[in-house]
């Protein structure tokens, strides 16, 4: 499958990366519609505008699902953490998908407005119920510009996620994992027999 149709996917999508497609983020549901012709319906926040766009990409009659689609569609949404309440546990901060939230441990967190996508995921883990959801209404350029930045912020994020130690393919390296894991092995064995000699 080309990349260029994955991409042309998700620049349709709103970049909200709240998973409610069920597939976790923008970017993994663009690659089931073109890679498996998943259903065009699954993105609320896009509602029945990229319901509409993608059908017209794809050239997929979407009529019989704008009702449904109309119904479902989430207005955009920013959230505001009610400060004098924040504990600074730091749960909002870890959930955030495209790192919009600013404090550290103990100390009062702050959501950055303009990076927010309103993807809700802050809501439900915070302890102290201080994070409301307010309603946005950005005008179709406004909206594009915070889609294209919340898309790079979520990239980063999840570049900054991957595992930092590589993991082995060739087969030098493997042998040299083997090799690492029964040194491992061995010096935990001579513990162990070490101790139940005392
Ligand atoms: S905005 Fe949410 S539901 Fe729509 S594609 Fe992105 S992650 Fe999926
Ligand atoms: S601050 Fe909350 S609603 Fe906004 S992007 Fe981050 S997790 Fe989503
Ligand atoms: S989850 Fe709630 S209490 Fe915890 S740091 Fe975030 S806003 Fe503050």
């Amino acid at each position: 499958m080309s990349h260029s149709l994955i991409d042309r996917i998700d620049a349709l999508l709103p970049q909200t990366q709240c998973g409610e497609c069920s597939y976790g983020a923008c970017r993994p549901y663009a690659t089931a519609i073109a890679e498996k012709g998943e259903a065009l319906t699954r993105c609320p926040p896009g509602g029945v505008k990229t319901l509409r766009a993608l059908g017209e990409l794809l050239q997929q009659d979407v009529t019989p699902y704008i009702d449904t689609m109309a119904a479902t569609t989430r207005p955009p949404t920013v959230a505001v953490i009610q400060e004098d309440l924040c504990i600074g546990c730091t749960k909002c901060i870890q959930v955030c998908p495209v790192d919009a939230i600013v404090g550290a441990a103990k100390l009062m967190h702050t959501v950055i407005s303009d990076d927010c996508t309103g993807c809700r995921l802050c809501i439900e883990p915070c302890p102290m119920d201080c994070i409301d959801l307010l309603a946005l209404e950005d005008t179709p350029a406004e909206a594009q510009r915070k889609a294209d930045k919340a898309r790079q912020h979520y990239e980063r994020r999840q570049t900054r996620l991957e595992p930092s130690t590589p993991i082995p393919t060739t087969a030098a390296e493997i042998s040299k994992k083997d090799y690492l894991a029964a040194a491992l092995a061995r010096a935990a064995q001579k513990r162990s027999s070490r101790e139940s000699n005392e």
